[in-house]
């Protein structure tokens, strides 16, 4: 019998590329989803294959999963700033509840837990680059609030877990990522640009752009979370790709790249958006042999031609 694995928020951004690379390695797959923000095309061409299973269901309340289960990957979350702006309370239950009763069920089931972390814990940071070691600086009641402390939550449950009732856990800690199945409007820097610049609208850019961010290719983070969920590491880890860019010049970047004539335009800053985000990856490097592959130009380029079939279906 092939292992079985549970992907809560398995029809979003991240979580249906993980379906498809856990199905990919032979695993049976659960797809547990509420499609706030992730939605059924991200695995149509996963729906009605033997070795998978999509349920449609919010995780903030009781799960129920008949048989075994090797390992949950809980990925359910809104995860854009725009979303959890949306919906503050929702957020902060998936991070608190919802990762709640997922580890209950990696308990009942004696599976090995995957928590999605995020650089958000580190808040704006006033260590640069982020090593895991660093505590962070959040804002806890200001708007990016809601994410923030709801994993820092999230990843203190995931502890007490492993240390109380001995559960097998691991916490990534992702940093911006991008590539195909991101949506066209969830309010993120990567897609907003792309939208804009190949419609030829001005791209905002928020303050003077000069606040930095790191971006990791989506096919390099799932392999970093797919080694992470083979080690024996339950201390956070990082995976992130180390290349920062101000998002000035990331605009700029995506223009060039789509042939754009858009010119940009500053809006004003969001609350507490951090000033600088770099991930340091020398634990990933020691702990799982993993760092990115995928330089920005590549990443940009694959990721361009599904943004080109979105925008022409885009109104
Ligand atoms: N940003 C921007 N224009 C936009 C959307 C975002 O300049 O239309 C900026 C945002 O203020 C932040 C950076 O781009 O400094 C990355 O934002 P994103 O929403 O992608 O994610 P974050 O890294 O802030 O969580």
């Amino acid at each position: 019998m092939s292992a079985r694995v549970l992907i809560t928020g398995g029809a979003g951004f991240l979580g249906s590329h993980l379906c498809d690379r856990y199905y990919s390695e032979g695993w049976d797959v659960i797809c547990m989803d509420n499609l706030i923000t992730g939605a059924e095309s991200n695995i149509t061409h996963l729906i009605g294959k033997e070795r998978f299973e999509f349920v449609k269901y919010d995780v903030t309340n009781y799960i129920h999963v008949d048989g075994a289960l090797d390992l949950i990957l809980h990925f359910a979350s809104p995860a854009s700033p725009i979303d959890y702006l949306e919906m503050p309370i929702q957020t902060l239950k998936v991070g608190s509840l919802g990762t709640h009763k997922a580890l209950g069920l990696a308990k009942a089931k004696n599976a090995k837990f995957l928590l999605a972390s995020t650089s958000e814990v580190y808040g704006d940071p006033l260590e640069h680059p982020q090593k895991e070691t660093y505590w962070g600086n959040v804002n806890p009641t200001g708007y990016r609030g809601v994410y923030d402390e709801a994993k820092r939550f999230a990843e203190a449950m995931t502890m007490a877990y492993n240390r109380f009732h001995d559960i097998e856990t691991r916490i990534v800690r992702i940093f911006n990522t991008y590539g195909s199945r991101m949506r066209l409007r969830d309010g993120r820097a990567l897609p907003t640009f792309f939208r804009q610049a190949m419609k030829n609208e001005p791209i905002t850019v928020f303050g003077d752009g000069s606040q930095t961010r790191s971006f990791t290719y989506v096919d390099d983070l799932v392999e970093g979370i797919y080694r992470l969920a083979e080690s024996s590491e339950v201390e956070p880890v990082n995976i992130g790709n180390p290349e920062e860019i101000t998002i000035l010049e990331f605009a700029e970047e995506i223009i060039k790249i789509t042939g754009s004539t858009s010119e940009i335009v500053f809006k004003e800053l969001p609350a507490d958006d951090p000033q600088v985000r770099q991930p340091d990856i020398t634990k990933a490097k020691r702990v799982l042999n993993w760092e990115p592959k995928t330089d920005r130009q590549t990443g940009l380029r694959k990721t361009m031609e599904y943004f080109e079939k979105m925008v022409q279906s885009d109104v």
